[in-house]
């Protein structure tokens, strides 16, 4: 069987700058680049116009962005496997890594599966409806696009992400409404208090999201009080889910340890897990943050934690 010094798990902004980093130091790193769990390259590949990742003043689509980092990593020997990893056994060494057809043992591991928005299943906000034409599940990415300025504008969800989210879009929309399934916000009080004093947001309680119409595009949402089951229909110019997010670690089950909401539980400040030798970059072990440039950011570590680890092991000159 094969045997590699870095095996790579991801493929987004964390997973191709670890590689680049690998690659550079000789570490010849495989990346399983997924292929069910999702697009290689992460959420970014569901995105469109990203203009808050520095070193593009014009901005740049997702996609393309993600082809640029994969060339990269490719450029200095980074070799890919278009498969997902179905399971690990890290309680020996070497790791065993088996993908859905190509099994490898690895010296060292880093982990940047990323994590997936919830999205609620509601007609009208589904691939091929206004999924990306209107709706997203993130205002920071996508908010300031041109369809969203001046417009009334709908953020699900009633924790941090969404009050903040709402903040956010205040800068843009002409109005921002809330939408809450319950009567109080879990979001923390201070985030709550700037949000019930902002004279742009108006927070609809114990409501929820029934249906999303437009025509290229959406203009508008169809809302239930859930204690009268009254519905309305309201001018909407998009839809924002924040209902938090799923991290891809069902293959890690039972092999390393995860926080209480399936993240990777990283040892603060470091890219360390609790399996020595595996390191984790990325929105797989950031539940707050989930940028592009932090996950890149963590990635760089994640490498240069690898390399550290090894060489410390003797496993690399
Ligand atoms: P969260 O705290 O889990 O909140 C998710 C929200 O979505 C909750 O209000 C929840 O409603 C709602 N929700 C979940 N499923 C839903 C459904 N099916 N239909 C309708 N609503 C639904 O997630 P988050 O806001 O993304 O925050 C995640 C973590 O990051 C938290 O620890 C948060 O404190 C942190 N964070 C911090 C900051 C900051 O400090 N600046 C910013 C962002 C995030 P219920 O309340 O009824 O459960």
């Amino acid at each position: 069987m094969e045997r590699k010094k870095v095996v790579i798990i991801g493929s987004g902004p964390a997973a191709y700058t670890a590689a680049i980093y690998a690659a550079r130091a000789n570490l010849m790193p495989l990346v399983y680049e997924g292929f069910y769990s999702g697009p290689p390259g992460g959420q970014l590949m569901t995105t469109t116009e990203v203009e808050n990742y520095p070193g593009f003043p014009e901005g740049i689509e997702g996609p393309e962005l993600m082809d640029k980092f994969r060339k990269q990593a490719e450029r200095f020997g980074t070799k890919f496997v278009t498969e997902d990893v179905v399971s690990v056994e890290l309680k020996g060494h070497p790791f065993l890594v088996k993908g859905s057809s190509l099994v490898v043992h690895a010296d060292s591991m880093i982990v940047a599966t990323g994590a997936t928005a919830r999205r609620l299943d509601v007609p009208g906000t589904k691939d091929g409806e206004f999924w990306q034409k209107g709706v997203t599940a993130c205002a920071i990415c996508d908010g300031a696009m041109p369809i969203f300025r001046n417009r009334e504008l709908y953020v699900i969800g009633g924790g941090d992400t969404a009050v903040e989210e709402a903040l956010f879009l205040t800068k843009f929309a002409s109005k921002v409404y809330i939408v809450h399934r319950r009567d109080h916000l879990r979001a923390s009080k201070i985030l709550a208090e700037r949000a019930a004093h902002h004279p742009k947001i108006e927070i609809l309680w114990d409501t929820i999201l029934k249906r999303v119409e437009g025509d290229d595009v959406v203009r508008s949402v169809t809302l239930q009080n859930v204690k009268t089951t009254e519905e309305k229909t309201c001018q909407a110019g998009g839809v924002f889910f924040a209902i938090g997010h799923e991290p891809i670690t069902g293959f890690l089950q039972g092999q390393i340890q995860l926080t209480e909401r399936n993240y990777i539980q990283s040892v603060p400040g470091t890219t360390r897990t609790s399996v020595e030798g595996v390191f984790a970059a990325g929105d797989v072990q950031d539940p707050v943050y989930r940028q592009a440039v932090s996950a890149a950011g963590s990635g760089c570590m994640a490498a240069l934690d690898a390399e550290r680890w090894l060489s410390s092991k003797g496993l690399i000159d």
